[in-house]
């Protein structure tokens, strides 16, 4: 026992190399900031030598504890200890079951910036908080909401924007009305389901309308939807209708456009938009049945609360 915290000790051999003036012109600059003088010291490393040493060398992500080590005082995360199979990855030594409880504790008096800081998150956290923090962080990357491909690209609203236009050639539009036909000439192919996107541009905002075909339950249905490019909270100042119809019948929709937070998936699961029945939809199609041929026409607008709302008006197709 008396060895382990031995070896615990000396296990923060990186704080050995911070060199006494860095720490002297940190704490002149950073004193303003906190009134914890340990903080300060620590905080004044910089969040990239703080990330260095906290930061697994194996997987390279951030380490909570247990923090482990080697011998030699080689750290590594408890996810990468369990399958190093019991060897040190960086000297090949024997792993053992060693605490690194110094470098825990360094890690506990840390307040760091949230990760996304450098895109406009101006919060602070404890070290063992910041991760649940970043999980819901406001600033954090979009995923691509192009569906129906492995897509992981991730970035901002702007960035997103243009890499659906180049890379998926997604159609964009400007204005809060739209009219579309979606044609299809073998309807009965319900299974590969088909995908459609096209990007709306109103109100300063971007919106994903989704188009496609899928099972649900034993029946192919088709469905349309609308998905804000922004977080839930700002989703939520927007509405949208969806009409689809012919010969005399009418399907319409009106609901909240959901964040791309939500994955299109799970908007479709939870079946938030116009959801058209293929028999009715053939029936919408007109003809022989033998091909699809919708027009989706729709809408969206700012609710009541902002004084932009009214100025869009419906212009719908009949
Ligand atoms: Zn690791
Ligand atoms: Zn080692
Ligand atoms: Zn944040
Ligand atoms: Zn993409």
């Amino acid at each position: 026992m008396a060895t382990i915290e031995m070896e615990s000790v000396e296990c923060v051999p990186s704080s050995d190399g911070i060199e006494d003036e860095e720490i002297q012109s940190s704490v002149s600059s950073q004193h303003q900031h906190s009134s914890k003088p340990h903080n300060v010291l620590l905080s004044g490393i910089g969040p990239t030598s703080v990330h260095e040493l906290l930061e697994c060398p194996v997987c390279t992500n951030s380490m909570y504890p247990p923090i482990h080590q080697c011998r030699n005082g080689h750290t590594l995360c408890s996810t990468c200890k369990t399958r190093v199979q019991n060897r040190c990855p960086t000297c090949r030594q024997e792993l053992g079951d060693i605490r690194c409880l110094a470098l825990e504790k360094v890690a506990e008096s840390l307040e760091l910036p949230c990760k996304y800081y450098s895109l406009g998150c101006p919060e602070i956290f404890p070290y063992y908080s910041k991760l649940k923090h970043e999980a819901i962080c406001n600033f954090r990357p979009y995923s691509c909401p192009y569906a129906g491909s492995e897509c992981s690209v991730t970035g901002d609203i702007p960035y997103l924007v243009s890499h659906l236009r180049d890379e998926h050639k997604v159609d964009m539009h400007t204005g809060c009305t739209f009219n579309h036909r979606y044609v299809k000439s073998n309807p009965r192919e319900v299974e590969n389901a088909t995908w459609m996107l096209t990007v709306f541009h109103c109100f300063g905002q971007y919106f994903c309308l989704h188009f496609e075909a899928f099972q649900l339950g034993m029946a192919p249905v088709y469905m349309a939807f609308l998905r804000f490019m922004g977080n839930e909270n700002d989703s939520r100042n927007y509405s949208y209708s969806l009409e689809v119809g012919a010969n005399g019948r009418k399907l319409l929709w009106e609901g909240s456009p959901r964040s791309i937070r939500d994955s299109h998936r799970k908007v479709r699961d939870s079946h938030d938009g116009l959801i058209i029945q293929r028999n009715m939809a053939l029936f919408f199609s007109g003809g022989d049945r033998k091909e699809l041929k919708l027009r989706v026409t729709g809408r969206i607008w700012k609710e009541q609360q902002n004084p932009d709302a009214g100025v869009c008006i419906p212009t719908f197709v009949s």
